[in-house]
C-alpha cells in the first residue's frame, strides 16, 4: 500500500533487549522530509505497562542506515555485495568441501539467546539434520547456565521464575544477589519499591552500590566471587538459629542431613574474613530471611558468571528449600535472565547437549522421539557437543575448520578474547547471519543480512516462563531475510531441504510444539492462536485446554520422586588471584543504555550519546595508590590481555576492585582481560572476576 506524508504506521510490537519483554507500540509518523517516531508503551502483564530508555529508543537501531541490507562476500580481503544464489552456492561449495576432508563436526555452529523460539529450534536442527554436526551451542552459555543447571540438579526443571512477577511485592523478604535491575532490567524496579511500600526487607549482594542496592534495607559488599562462602554463613545462621521449616525440609527435599552436617563445621567468622561482610550483616541477612513468612531469592550474572556459579546458586536455592519458600504464593526463586529470549533460547535444543522441550541428547528415549519427529533415524542424530567458549578452543585447534554464527558476536562476548580472534582467524570459512557489521562480522568470509525485531515474527519466553508472540509490524529491509528462511536456505542447497520445507514461521512453531511434547518445558498446548488472544502462556502447558503453569513446585518438585535436592557446597575461591603483578580484582557488568555486546545499542543514537565509550570505576583510595586520576585514559591489563578505558573514581565500589562494562568491542572489549576459566559443571567461564593491574596510558 502507498504511504503518504501525514499518515501514520502504528506498529505493535514487543522490546527486543531483555528477558521482560515489555510489548509496546512504535508509531511512524510519515513526513515529507524525513518520518519520526512515537513510542508508547502498551499495557501487559509483565511490565505492567512500563518501558525502559533501551526499550524506548529501541527503533532506531531497526531503522539505521547502519543495517546490512544485502549478502556480502569477502573477496581479497573487502565486502562485496553478492545475490542470495551466490550466498547459497558459496555456503554449499564451502561446508560439503570442509565436511567431506575433515568430517560433519569439522562444521560448528553458534546461536544466541536472542533469536525467538523458532529461530533457536530450527538452528538446533539444522546443526543436527542440515549439517550433521555435534557443534553447536550459543552465547546462552554464558547467561544462563549456572542457573539452569542449578535447577535442573535441586528441582527437576529449569524455569527462570518458579512463579509471577506479580508475586513480588507479597515476598516478605527478597533477596537480590547479583543483580542490577535498576540498570539492566528497569521496568521490574516497581515491583521491588512496591514490596518495599509492604513492609518487605531487601537484601542485595554485589561489590558495588548499584541504583538496585541503593534500594536494599542491607547491602552485603561481598568480594567477587565469594557468594557461595557468603551464603554458607547465612545457612548456618538459619540451621543453628532453627529458621528452618523442618517438615519442609524433610518431606520434600532430600539430602537435608547432608547439608546440616555440613554446615556444621562452618565457622561464621571465617565466612565474614574470606567474605569481607562483617558478622552482624550476614547474622542480620539470614535472620531476616529465616523469620519472614514469606520470601524469594533472584540471582543473576553477578553470581553465575564464576567458575563456581553453578555451586554458588545451588547454596541459594538451598536457602529458599531449607526455609520452605517455594511452591506458595509470595515465595520461590528466580534468575533474572538477561538476553530478551534468554529463556526460550535455552529450551529448544541450541545447547550442546539439549535437543528441544529440555530433552537430553544423550538419552537414547529423548534421541528416539525427536528422531522421528525430524523424520531421521536416531543413530542420525549426532551426540553431544562442547559449550560456547570450549567450541573457540575446538576452533583454535582447528579440529573446528568453519563455523556459522546466527545472532551472536562472539569475538566480544566470549572470555580471553585475544586467543578467540586468533582462532577465528584461522578457520577456513566463517558465515556471520546479523543485522550489522559486528565485530565477529567484520572478520567473515560471508555475511548475510537478518531481519530485526520490527520485521521478524516468532515466539518469545520471558524469565517467568511465559511465551509472548511478536507479531512483524514491517516490511524487511532490502534483501533481508528472516533466520528461518536463511536456514531453509542453506539445508536446500546442501540437499535437505525436504526437512526444512516450511513456508512460514507458524509452521516450525507447530513442528516444535510436537517436538516439546512430553518434554520438561512442553509447549504443546500452546498455539499463535491462544497467544493471540491471551496475554502470554505460561509452560509446562501440556494440552490445548491447560492454562500453563503459573507457580512451580506447588506439590512436588519434578525429580522422579517429586522431592528437590539439597546439596553441601563448599567454600570456593575465585581460579585466579590477586598477586603483587595483578593486585586488583576486576569485575564486569552492563550500563542502562546498552544490550549485550553493544552492536544494536551502540547503532541507535539515543543509547549511544548516554554511554559512548567504555569506563572503569575505581575508588579514590585505590587510584590515589595507583596515581590514577579521575576522566583519564588507562591500561588494563591481565595475563591474557590489556585494554584501554577511561578512568571513573567512585566510592560505590569496594578499594580491592575494579568496574569494567561488557558493551564494547576492540581497545575497549573487557573481554580481551577475563578469564576463560569454566565452571566444571555448567561450563560458564568466570567472567565476574579476575586479577588485573591498572595504570595511567603513558602517552607517546
Ligand atoms: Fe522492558 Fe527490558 Fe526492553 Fe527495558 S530492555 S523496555 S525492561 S524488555
Amino acid at each position: 500500500m502507498e504511504a503518504f506524508a501525514g499518515q501514520e504506521h502504528v506498529m505493535d510490537t514487543q522490546c527486543p533487549f531483555c528477558s521482560v519483554q515489555c510489548k509496546m507500540q512504535v508509531v511512524e509518523h510519515l513526513g515529507k522530509e524525513r518520518n519520526t517516531y512515537t513510542v508508547l508503551p502498551k499495557p501487559n502483564a509483565a511490565s505492567e505497562g512500563r518501558l525502559c530508555i533501551k526499550g524506548m529508543n529501541a527503533y532506531q537501531h531497526a531503522l539505521s542506515s547502519d543495517r546490512l541490507t544485502y549478502p556480502m562476500a569477502k573477496v581479497d580481503g573487502a565486502f562485496v555485495r553478492v545475490s542470495w544464489e551466490e550466498a547459497y552456492r558459496i555456503i554449499q561449495s564451502n561446508f560439503t568441501q570442509i565436511g567431506q576432508q575433515f568430517g560433519n563436526d569439522a562444521i560448528g555452529v553458534y546461536g544466541g539467546g536472542s533469536l525467538t523460539n523458532e529461530s533457536a529450534y530450527l538452528l538446533g536442527k539444522f546443526a543436527r539434520v542440515a549439517l550433521r554436526t555435534k557443534y553447536i551451542d550459543y552465547n546462552g552459555r554464558f547467561c544462563m547456565s549456572a542457573a539452569a543447571s542449578a535447577g535442573n540438579k535441586a528441582f527437576g526443571i529449569d524455569r527462570g521464575l518458579t512463579n509471577q512477577l506479580s508475586e513480588i511485592p507479597m515476598a516478605k523478604c527478597i533477596i537480590l544477589a547479583g543483580t542490577n535491575i535498576a540498570e539492566c532490567q528497569p521496568t521490574l524496579m516497581p515491583y521491588f519499591t512496591r514490596a518495599k511500600e509492604n513492609g518487605t526487607f531487601i537484601i542485595a549482594i554485589d561489590p558495588r552500590n548499584t541504583g538496585t542496592t541503593e534500594m536494599a534495607d542491607l547491602h552485603l559488599k561481598v568480594k567477587p566471587g565469594m557468594d557461595a562462602a557468603l551464603v554458607n554463613g547465612m545457612l548456618k545462621v538459619l540451621v543453628d538459629e532453627a529458621y528452618v521449616d523442618e517438615s519442609f525440609a524433610r518431606e520434600r527435599t532430600n539430602g537435608f542431613q547432608e547439608l546440616r552436617e555440613h554446615l556444621a563445621n562452618i565457622d561464621l567468622n571465617d565466612i565474614a574474613e574470606i567474605t569481607g561482610v562483617p558478622l552482624v550483616q550476614i547474622r542480620q541477612a539470614a535472620e531476616a530471611f529465616g523469620k519472614a513468612a514469606t520470601g524469594m531469592v533472584f540471582t543473576a550474572r553477578g553470581v553465575e558468571q564464576q567458575t563456581d556459579g553453578y555451586m554458588a546458586v545451588r547454596n541459594f536455592l538451598n536457602m529458599v528449600l531449607i526455609t520452605g519458600k517455594i511452591g506458595k504464593e509470595g515465595c520461590g526463586y528466580g534468575a533474572i535472565t538477561g538476553q530478551g529470549n534468554g529463556q526460550g533460547g535455552r529450551e529448544h535444543g541450541q545447547k550442546a547437549d539439549q535437543l528441544p522441550g529440555y530433552r537430553s541428547i544423550e538419552n537414547p528415549i529423548d534421541r528416539a522421539y525427536i528422531a522421528e519427529v525430524w523424520g531421521v533415524k536416531p543413530d542420525e542424530l549426532p551426540g553431544k557437543g562442547v559449550s560456547a567458549y570450549e567450541m573457540m578452543e575446538k576452533v583454535h585447534e582447528e579440529e573446528i575448520r568453519a563455523l556459522f554464527v546466527m545472532g551472536s558476536n562472539p569475538l566480544v562476548s566470549n572470555p580471553n578474547a585475544n586467543f578467540v580472534e586468533e582462532g577465528l582467524s584461522k578457520l577456513k570459512f566463517l558465515v556471520v547471519a546479523d543485522m550489522f557489521l559486528s565485530e565477529t562480522a567484520r572478520m567473515a568470509d560471508l555475511i548475510l543480512p537478518t531481519s530485526s525485531y520490527l520485521e521478524n515474527e516468532g515466539t518469545l519466553t520471558n524469565m517467568e516462563g511465559r511465551v509472548l508472540l511478536r507479531e512483524a509490524s514491517r516490511a524487511v529491509m532490502g534483501e533481508v531475510k528472516h533466520d528461518w528462511e536463511i536456514l531453509c536456505g542453506i539445508a536446500q542447497s546442501l540437499g535437505r531441504e525436504s526437512y526444512f520445507s516450511y513456508t512460514n514461521v507458524e509452521q516450525i512453531f507447530e513442528e516444535l510444539r510436537i517436538a516439546s511434547r512430553g518434554g520438561l518445558a512442553d509447549y504443546y498446548g500452546i498455539t499463535y492462536d491462544r497467544l493471540r488472544r491471551d496475554e502470554g502462556v505460561y509452560w509446562p502447558c501440556p494440552s490445548l485446554d491447560h492454562p500453563g503453569e503459573k507457580r512451580l513446585f506447588e506439590k512436588e518438585f519434578a525429580h522422579p520422586g517429586g522431592k528437590a535436592e539439597l546439596i553441601a557446597v563448599d567454600n570456593h575461591f575465585p581460579d585466579e588471584q590477586v598477586s603483587g603483578e595483578f593486585p586488583l580484582y576486576l569485575t564486569t557488568g552492563r550500563v542502562l543504555s546498552h544490550y549485550l555486546t553493544g552492536v544494536q545499542t551502540r547503532r541507535s543514537h539515543t543509547l549511544a550519546a548516554r554511554s559512548f565509550e567504555s569506563f572503569m570505576e575505581i575508588h579514590p583510595k585505590t587510584a590515589q595508590k595507583y596515581q590514577i586520576e579521575d576522566d583519564s585514559l588507562i591500561r588494563l591489563e591481565s595475563k591474557r590481555g590489556s585494554i584501554v578505558v577511561r578512568s571513573k573514581l567512585t566510592r560505590e565500589i569496594r578499594e580491592d576492585t575494579v568496574f569494567v562494562p561488557m558493551h564494547w568491542g576492540g581497545i575497549q572489549n573487557v573481554n580481551k582481560v577475563t578469564n576463560q576459566a569454566l565452571d566444571p559443571t555448567c561450563k560458564m567461564p568466570g567472567f565476574k572476576v579476575c586479577a588485573v593491574n591498572a595504570r595511567p596510558l603513558v602517552e607517546s
